[in-house]
């Protein structure tokens, strides 16, 4: 019995001594845990090195997603992973037109797009107009737009005619985006999905809500609230799209990050 005794109270010793030992060394060998900035993954639960749940949405054939510094990098060639009849005569994703359909001049072109996303997004001060020019990216890496045509805030009015059966079309230098619901994405998954990302870190959602199925009727003026999501457990703002202007998203709510590779001077 005595022995034994004496042998628990060894190993405790020992256990302290070691804990005690490993603890100093970790407070004295880092003299970042004891400055002021104080991020280091506390009471947030996010771990920096891992990608949030959203982004596992992003389809892998179509897009590069990883994470660099404080952004994530989403990397695409901007083509949509549907066919068009902007893809041009005797491309193997062309179809016709579809009735009614008012064919703009432009044609698909692959882009170099790095979209540099915010991995912990924080809402800014003051919202922020978006510009001509991807604003977001849907999972499958083709750009969002945003409400308007062109420049001093022209209604998309006059291009809708030009949508293809999937609501997309390109530009002039061929990048092709959407500037509502991608519908190939939410009618080959669900209307209330993930469908990309704003340039902001906050995510995009399809029209209704995962929980209840309905669209939601508390969005602000720019397509966005707040609740929790599959993605996001915790809750976050996060837009929707609408079939009403803005359609997908008003306006950064958050500090927004950059892209290379796109140019914000044409819609
Ligand atoms: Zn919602
Ligand atoms: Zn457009």
């Amino acid at each position: 019995m005595e022995s034994s005794f004496y042998n628990k109270n060894i190993i405790y010793f020992f256990a302290a001594l070691f804990l005690f030992g490993c603890e100093m060394k970790r407070v004295s060998g880092d003299p970042s845990l004891s400055s002021s900035t104080n991020n280091d993954n506390n009471g947030s639960g996010v771990n920096n090195t891992e990608l949030p749940a959203g982004f596992s949405n992003f389809i892998s054939e179509y897009t590069d997603v990883y994470i660099s510094g404080d952004y994530v990098v989403v990397e695409s060639t901007g083509v949509p992973n549907h066919p068009s009849p902007y893809w041009g005569e005797g491309h193997s994703n062309y179809i016709t037109p579809h009735s009614g359909m008012v064919v703009n001049p432009n044609k698909i072109s692959q882009q170099n797009y790095k979209f540099y996303i915010p991995l912990i997004p924080s809402v800014s001060s003051s919202v922020s107009s978006t510009p001509l020019g991807p604003i977001g990216v849907s999972i499958s890496g083709v750009p969002f737009f945003n409400q308007y045509a062109g420049p001093n805030n022209q209604p998309l009015d006059n291009e809708i005619a030009s949508f293809d059966n999937y609501d997309g079309h390109p530009q002039q230098s061929g990048q092709y985006h959407y500037h509502w619901e991608p519908k190939y994405l939410t009618s080959n998954g669900a209307s209330s999905m993930l469908i990309g990302y704003s340039l902001d870190g906050f995510p995009v959602y399809g029209p209704t809500e995962q929980a209840t199925g309905q669209f939601p009727s508390d969005l602000d003026e720019l397509n966005g609230h707040s609740h929790a999501t599959n993605e996001y457990n915790d809750g976050t703002y996060h837009y929707h799209a609408t079939t009403n202007s803005p359609y997908l998203i008003g306006g950064f709510k958050g500090n927004y990050g950059s892209l290379n590779g796109g140019g914000y001077f044409t819609n």
